[in-house]
């Protein structure tokens, strides 16, 4: 196999979207509109700093799709953000919503920052004057954004309280991921590892495995890999390896996940935790265990390493953590993949929920929700896996295939195509 053609997830993206769209025998400018977001919105946010000067941010947002609904998607904080990134990421939230078979589009935007070095008061007055930036682009019925990579709740507090003084009333439903005294939903901090669960309950079972017992390796220890090495523990799996960005631990007889959080939390890293083996940030990746779940950043299953993963499970709680020859290799040894799209479509999902609270003003409890989950998320596995089994294909392109089949068929009927 030969090394990877691009890391650019755009045109991964655009790769995985021509891929799935052969297979659906589309009509070429069929698959050229999908390889492209309908409208992106670039914007220069000035903002005074806590010096006295001003600094102009740079920053994007993207409506891939919303022939299925208004669009969603999370507003990223980071140093590295670009237009690519940026539209890539809103292509995939078209594809995660539309294989779980929630009513809306993809959306993404960001904020090219670090907000590392900010003030609790210039984060303030950036996210205010994002949205200052790009109110008219978005809307509870147009475009609704969420937290992605740093941005949390508070975040989305202040942008949902900038855009109700423009509206010059309350507008919850504007975005989601709020904290839950502002209409957040409950249920949403572990969302997305509760999704990962239900999805791999089902992958075990068509395996004909037990999830009570089998050996879990997790990289990536923070919302998503945390939440997922809990609730696997608590349903009887063996968590055998764990990892953050400053290295990595193995241990055999397993590890609790909340005294590693613990851990972590009062030395800064899993690291070092007592009785285990150092095994650094992608040992996790090539351990021997059942299941494993990247949680961490994207690219990390490569050619380089794709042969050595021994999982039999790749549960993909992170975006786009193997690189689509990774992904080719690891089908090839009979890996069974639950892509991100659908592996990690929980945390959509409850910011589904939350805006379906918001609209009605009626509050559900954490029950409820989880319960509600559960359901989209085990139809959205079957539906992915007969369609891998049916048409042969991998369960990747499969994902994409449910996905751009619903995503296409609303494009005919409203007349587009
Ligand atoms: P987070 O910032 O809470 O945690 C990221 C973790 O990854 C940290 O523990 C960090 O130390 C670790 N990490 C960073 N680089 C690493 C490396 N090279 N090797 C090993 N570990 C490394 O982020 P999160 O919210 O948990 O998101 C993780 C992934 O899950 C991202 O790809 C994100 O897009 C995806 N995701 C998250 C959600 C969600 O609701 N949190 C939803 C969908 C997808």
């Amino acid at each position: 196999m030969e090394k990877e053609k691009t890391l650019n997830p755009f045109e991964i993206v655009q790769e995985q979207i021509e891929e799935a769209g052969k297979v659906l025998n589309l009509p070429d400018e069929v698959i050229a509109f999908l390889k492209w977001p309908k409208k992106v919105l670039g914007v220069r946010i000035p903002v005074k700093m806590d010096d006295g000067s001003i600094r102009i941010f740079t920053g994007f947002r993207s409506q891939h799709n919303d022939a299925l609904g208004p669009t969603k998607g999370g507003i990223r904080f980071h140093p590295n953000v670009t237009m690519d990134e940026v539209m890539a990421l809103s292509a995939w939230m078209t594809l995660k919503c539309g294989v779980v078979g929630i009513p809306y589009g993809g959306g993404k935007g960001g904020v090219r920052c670090n907000p590392k070095e900010m003030s609790e008061g210039e984060l303030e007055r950036l996210s205010r004057g994002y949205i200052d930036a790009i109110w008219e682009f978005i809307g509870p019925e147009r475009d609704i954004p969420a937290p992605d990579v740093y941005t949390n709740p508070q975040i989305m507090a202040w942008m949902m309280d900038e855009y109700s003084k423009i509206k010059g009333y309350n507008v919850p439903g504007v975005i989601t991921g709020k904290p839950i005294i502002i209409g957040g939903s409950q249920g949403r901090g572990s969302a997305t590892a509760m999704g990962t669960l239900f999805t791999i309950r089902e992958a075990v079972k068509v395996l004909g495995m037990s999830l009570s017992g089998a050996t879990v390796s997790v990289q990536g220890y923070g919302n998503a890999g945390y939440w997922a090495a809990k609730l696997l523990h608590q349903d009887g799996a063996k968590i055998v390896a764990i990892s953050d960005s400053k290295g990595g631990i193995y241990s055999e007889e397993g590890l609790d996940p909340d005294k590693v959080l613990k851990w972590k939390k009062e030395s800064g890293s899993v690291k070092g935790f007592p009785g285990t083996k150092e095994i650094g940030s992608m040992g996790p990746l090539t351990v021997k265990c059942d299941i494993l779940v990247p949680a961490a950043l994207e690219n990390q299953i490569t050619t380089e390493n794709a042969n050595d993963v021994q999982a039999k499970i790749v549960a993909e709680a992170a975006n786009g953590p193997t690189t689509p020859e990774a992904d080719e290799i690891l089908t090839k040894k009979g890996v069974l993949i639950i892509p991100d799209i659908l592996a990690n479509a929980g945390g959509v999902t409850v910011s589904y929920f939350e805006w379906v609270q918001n609209n009605y003003g009626h509050y559900w409890s954490e029950d409820t929700v989880f319960e509600r989950l559960e359901k989209k998320m085990k139809n959205a596995f079957h539906n992915v896996y007969n369609t891998h089994k049916d048409m042969n294909i991998r369960m990747r392109v499969a994902a994409d295939v449910v996905a751009i089949k619903r995503v296409v068929e609303a494009m005919k009927i409203r007349g587009w195509i």
